[in-house]
């Protein structure tokens, strides 16, 4: 069990919303979140939960406090949720669990949030996996990764992938794209805003996705969920050049 980690994610929040007006909102949401999700991962783990359902009792504390500091669709749809009965609630969140990449439904974001410390909680059991493998999707989950890395490796950098739903992180080429395996250097876009050196869209002219990649390497304090999410021009610039996000971060963006 790692609380530490939830802690520097929520700290990274808090500094970002300080830097940059523009992903405040969308920052002090995700603390919100965090600080819950640290809650419900120590919860996984206590209960040495191997299924989802084991953290209902915890689901209605959990929604009222989204609908008060979500926007308004996720509010929306933390009330729907609340609206249904004990059969119909479990089997939703089954039915996202077993989803194989999370939705960017308001809906399907709701049961992200909630069920992603359970995902980090189950899969570190397993994270010898990681170390091997290098495909395109989770070695334990299979998803899709919702952002990239670069950790100082020797004189250079090596690159791995993070998964959303149970946040193991495994090794990945440099020159490749996640989405379609293209390894054409001129067929991958790298695109930079001076704003955040440390941040790039790595973006694929064959498939016409792209993904951003956190450079560890240039900015050691950067917490990569959490600097991709406040990252917006970034998407806001992929966006206008018709790349679709390999996966869209636990805000649906
Ligand atoms: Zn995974
Ligand atoms: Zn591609």
């Amino acid at each position: 069990m790692n609380l530490a980690r939830w802690d520097q994610r929520i700290r990274r929040a808090d500094e970002l919303a300080a830097a940059h007006p523009f992903a405040a909102d969308v920052l002090r949401f995700y603390g919100l979140v965090a600080t819950m999700q640290k809650g419900l991962y120590w919860y996984s783990h206590e209960s040495s939960a191997s299924d989802p359902a084991a953290l209902l009792p915890r689901f209605p504390q959990f929604l009222s406090e989204i609908e008060a500091g979500g926007t308004e669709p996720i509010a929306r749809s933390a009330r729907e949720w609340m609206a249904r009965d004990a059969i119909e609630t479990r089997e939703s969140l089954a039915f996202h669990w077993r989803s194989a990449s999370p939705g960017t439904s308001p809906e399907a974001l709701v049961a992200w949030l909630f069920l992603q410390p359970f995902g980090e909680h189950l899969a570190e059991g397993d994270r010898h996996l990681a170390e091997k493998a290098a495909s395109a999707v989770c070695p334990f989950c299979s998803r899709r990764p919702v952002v990239g890395v670069l950790r100082p490796e020797g004189d250079g950098a090596r690159r791995s992938l993070i998964c959303p739903m149970c946040a193991t992180e495994w090794p990945f080429g440099r020159i490749l794209c996640p989405a379609c395996g293209e390894e054409n250097v001129e067929k991958l876009a790298i695109y930079t805003a001076e704003q955040f050196a440390h941040v790039r869209v790595e973006a694929c002219d064959t498939c016409g996705c792209y993904i951003k990649t956190v450079d560890l390497t240039k900015n050691g304090r950067a917490v990569p969920v959490v600097d991709e999410l406040a990252t917006i021009p970034l998407n806001l610039w992929a966006q206008e050049h018709n790349y679709a996000k390999v996966q869209p971060n636990m805000l649906g963006i």
